[in-house]
């Protein structure tokens, strides 16, 4: 079986003023099924910057990305756009959910636009939410809910698809230590038991013990940890 992402010698720069700063420099990475790896390094390093190449979000200005064995390179808009939303779960440090639907038709909606809301989509709907401690506010507006709230959601989304690949930039910022690692647990079960496969990038050391690979960008480069 293919890996659920591989990076290869992904190069990225920004124009800063009229210097160019290279941020991402021919970066190698690989996730293999099953695995949950976290990601970490200094502010500014370019962890999210890496993880939006991952994520069909950002093209690299050299090298590949692969999801599932398909590389990203010759993909239009739309087919970037049906991969994200079919194999990449991604979770945003600020949530990014749309503030006027209530919680549950968020998952409604990333389950229509992927295909159907059928009892099948409902029955893991209603699953997510039990998980996340989202059931009781399903019928909620978005913008009615505390930051934690809104990011379970957002992990119940990211993971509504049942995507092989789940990308999470620092998404425990917003939520105290306890919930946290509950929140990383939950990740960690996702790639682990339905052998998926998640990077988690973090600030947050104490919850590097669920992770199976700890790796650090460095001057553009991932070093194992
Ligand atoms: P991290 O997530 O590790 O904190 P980022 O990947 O967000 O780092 O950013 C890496 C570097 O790239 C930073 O210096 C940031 O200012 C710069 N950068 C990120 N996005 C852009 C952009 N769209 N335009 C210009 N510079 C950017
Ligand atoms: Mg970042």
């Amino acid at each position: 079986m293919n890996e659920p992402l591989e990076l290869r010698k992904v190069t990225k720069y920004f124009m800063d003023g009229e210097q160019k700063a290279e941020i991402l420099k021919e970066l190698d990475f690989k996730v293999n099924r099953g695995e949950f790896v976290a990601i970490v390094g200094p502010s500014g390093s370019g962890k999210s910057t890496m993880l939006s190449i991952a994520g069909a979000l950002l093209t690299p200005d050299g090298g590949e990305v692969i999801v599932n064995g398909r590389s990203l390179g010759g993909l239009s808009d739309s087919e970037k756009a049906k991969v994200r939303l079919t194999s990449i779960g991604y979770i945003f440090q600020a949530s990014n959910l749309v503030p006027f639907l209530k919680v549950k038709d968020q998952l409604k909606l990333v389950a229509e636009l992927a295909g159907s809301w059928d009892d099948s989509a409902r029955k893991r709907a209603d699953e997510l939410l039990e998980a996340m401690g989202m059931s009781q506010r399903q019928n909620r507006r978005i913008q009615h809910l505390s930051g934690g709230e809104k990011q379970r959601v957002a992990i119940a989304r990211a993971f509504m698809n049942e995507p092989d690949l789940i990308l999470a930039d620092e998404p425990t910022a917003a939520l105290d230590a306890s919930r946290s690692n509950e929140i990383i647990a939950l990740i960690k079960r996702e790639a682990h038991s339905r052998n998926k496969a998640a990077v988690l990038v973090t600030h947050d050391e104490s919850v590097l013990h669920h992770c199976d690979n700890v790796y650090e960008v460095s001057q553009g480069k991932l070093r194992l940890r």
